[in-house]
C-alpha cells in the first residue's frame, strides 16, 4: 500500500510505532524550521517598522493611507512572529504553552507561513500600483517552501489561497495588462515550482528518517534477541558476560556482587512424568520468580536447560542464601500438575560472591557457584550450598 505521495505504508505493529515516531519528528523538525522563519521574519517585520514605515509615517504623515497600512501590517507580523517563536521554542523543548494549548505546532506552522504567504501576496499587488516587480512574492513563496517543512497536502493549501489573494490584488492594482500577464504567469510558475520544491524536500525528509528508524528499531530488536531467552524470557550468557565485563571494566564497583548459580532437581523426570509442555511451564515459571527478585541491576539468566543463575547486586551471601531458599520454596508452590497435584518440584542452589572484581574472576565466580550447586545436589538436592575454599571440584557428582 502506497499513500497519494507514493510512500510506502507501513504493516508491520512495530512499524506503526515507528510511524508515530516520524510523526514526532516531523513536528519537531516543523517546530525548528518554524522557528527559524519566524525568527527571520521579527528581524524583518522590525527592520521594516524602524526603518520604513516609521521614515514613511515622518515623510507622509499620519494621513496616508499606505503608510499606516504598512505600519499595521508590519506590526501584525511582528507580534505574531514573536508569539510563533515562542511558542515553537517551547514545542521543541517540551515545555508547556498555556494558550492554545491544544493546538499543534504544525497548525500554527502552517498559520503563520499562510498570514506570511497572504500578507506577501497583499503587499506585493500593493506595489503594483507604483511597481511592476514581483520579487518580493517569489522570494517569500520560496523560503516558505524551503524552509518550513509542512506536510506537502498543507503547504498546496497554503500556497493556493495566498496565490488566489495575489491574483486578486494584482488585477486590482496592475493596470498595464501586459505587465499583469507576464507577473500572474511568473506568480503562477513560482507557486507550482514551490509546492514541488517543498514535496520533495519533505519526501527526501520522511525517507531519510523513516530508513533510520526502522534500522534503530531493527537494531533494538535484534539486541533483544541475541541478550535473551525465548522461551523464560530471561537473559542468556551472552549478556550475562557483557554485563560482567562492563562491571569489572568500571572503576567503581559494587559493594558486593552474588551469583546464585541454581538447577532443578530431578527435572528429566518432570519431562517424562509430566510431558515436555508441563516442563516448559515450570521453566517459565521459574523466569516469572526470579524476575520478581532482581532489583535495578541485578540479572536473571537461563543459564543453560533447567540451569538458572541470579547475579545480586550490593547483596550480602546470608541475605542471597535467603532469597534463593525463598525462590525455591516459590517454584515447588506454583508446580501444580493436574496429573500429581501434590508433586513436589524442588531445586538446588550455590551460591559463590565477587571478590577482586576482574575479568578472569567472572569464570571463576560460575565455576566456584557450580561446585556449590552440585555439592547441594550431592547432599540429597532441595537445598542451597555457599561455596567456600573447603570445597573441592572433586564433590562434583
Ligand atoms: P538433576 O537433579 O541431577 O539436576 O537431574 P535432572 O534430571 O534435572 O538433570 P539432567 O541434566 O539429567 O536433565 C535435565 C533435563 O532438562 C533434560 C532435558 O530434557 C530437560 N530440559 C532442558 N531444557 C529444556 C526445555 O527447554 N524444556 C523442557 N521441557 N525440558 C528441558
Ligand atoms: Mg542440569
Ligand atoms: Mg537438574
Amino acid at each position: 500500500m502506497k499513500d497519494f505521495l507514493g510512500f510506502r505504508k507501513l504493516k508491520h505493529e512495530n512499524e506503526t510505532e515507528v510511524q508515530i515516531s516520524i510523526k514526532n519528528a516531523i513536528s519537531i523538525t516543523n517546530a525548528n524550521r518554524a522557528q527559524y522563519i519566524l525568527i527571520v521574519g521579527i528581524i524583518a517585520e522590525a527592520y521594516l517598522i524602524i526603518f520604513n514605515d516609521i521614515f514613511n509615517i515622518i515623510e507622509s504623515g499620519w494621513g496616508s493611507t499606505n503608510a499606516l497600512f504598512y505600519l499595521i501590517l508590519h506590526f501584525i507580523m511582528f507580534v505574531a512572529s514573536i508569539f510563533g517563536t515562542v511558542r515553537s521554542y517551547k514545542f521543541v523543548r517540551n515545555i508547556p504553552f498555556t494558550i492554545f494549548k491544544k493546538t499543534k505546532i504544525e497548525n500554527l506552522a502552517v498559520f503563520y507561513s499562510f498570514i506570511f504567504l497572504f500578507c506577501v501576496a497583499i503587499v506585493n499587488s500593493l506595489d503594483q500600483s507604483f511597481s511592476d516587480s514581483i520579487t518580493l512574492y517569489i522570494a517569500y513563496i520560496l523560503i516558505v517552501g524551503a524552509v518550513v517543512l509542512i506536510e506537502p497536502p498543507l503547504n498546496i493549501f497554503v500556497y493556493l489561497i495566498s496565490h488566489i489573494a495575489f491574483i486578486i490584488g494584482m488585477v486590482v492594482f496592475q493596470k498595464d495588462s501586459s505587465i499583469l500577464y507576464l507577473n500572474l504567469l511568473n506568480g503562477t510558475l513560482i507557486m507550482l515550482c514551490s509546492i514541488v520544491i517543498s514535496t520533495v524536500f519533505y519526501k527526501s525528509f520522511y525517507e531519510v528518517t523513516l530508513k533510520t528508524m526502522l534500522v534503530e528499531k531493527v537494531n533494538h530488536k535484534l539486541e533483544i534477541l541475541s541478550n535473551t531467552d525465548p522461551l523464560t524470557g530471561l537473559y542468556n550468557r551472552r549478556y550475562f558476560y557483557q554485563q560482567m565485563e562492563n562491571v569489572v571494566g568500571e572503576t567503581v564497583f559494587p559493594d558486593n556482587l552474588v551469583c546464585i548459580l541454581m538447577d532443578i532437581d530431578t527435572f528429566k523426570h518432570v519431562n517424562d512424568t509430566f510431558g515436555h509442555i508441563v516442563g516448559d511451564q515450570a521453566l517459565v515459571s521459574f523466569g516469572h520468580i526470579l524476575k520478581s527478585h532482581c532489583q535495578d541491576k541485578d540479572l536473571a539468566v537461563r543459564w543453560g536447560g533447567e540451569e538458572f543463575l541470579l547475579v545480586l547486586f550490593d547483596t550480602s551471601v546470608e541475605a542471597a542464601k535467603y532469597t534463593a531458599s525463598l525462590i525455591l520454596k516459590e517454584l515447588t508452590d506454583s508446580f501444580v500438575p493436574e496429573e500429581d497435584p501434590n508433586y513436589k518440584l524442588t531445586t538446588s542452589a550455590g551460591i559463590s560472591i565477587f571478590e577482586n572484581f576482574t575479568y578472569k574472576e567472572i569464570d571463576m565466580v560460575i565455576s566456584r557457584a557450580d561446585v556449590a550447586l552440585y555439592h547441594a545436589k550431592n547432599a540429597g538436592k532441595n537445598q542451597v550450598c555457599i561455596w567456600h575454599t573447603n570445597l573441592q571440584p572433586e564433590t562434583k557428582k
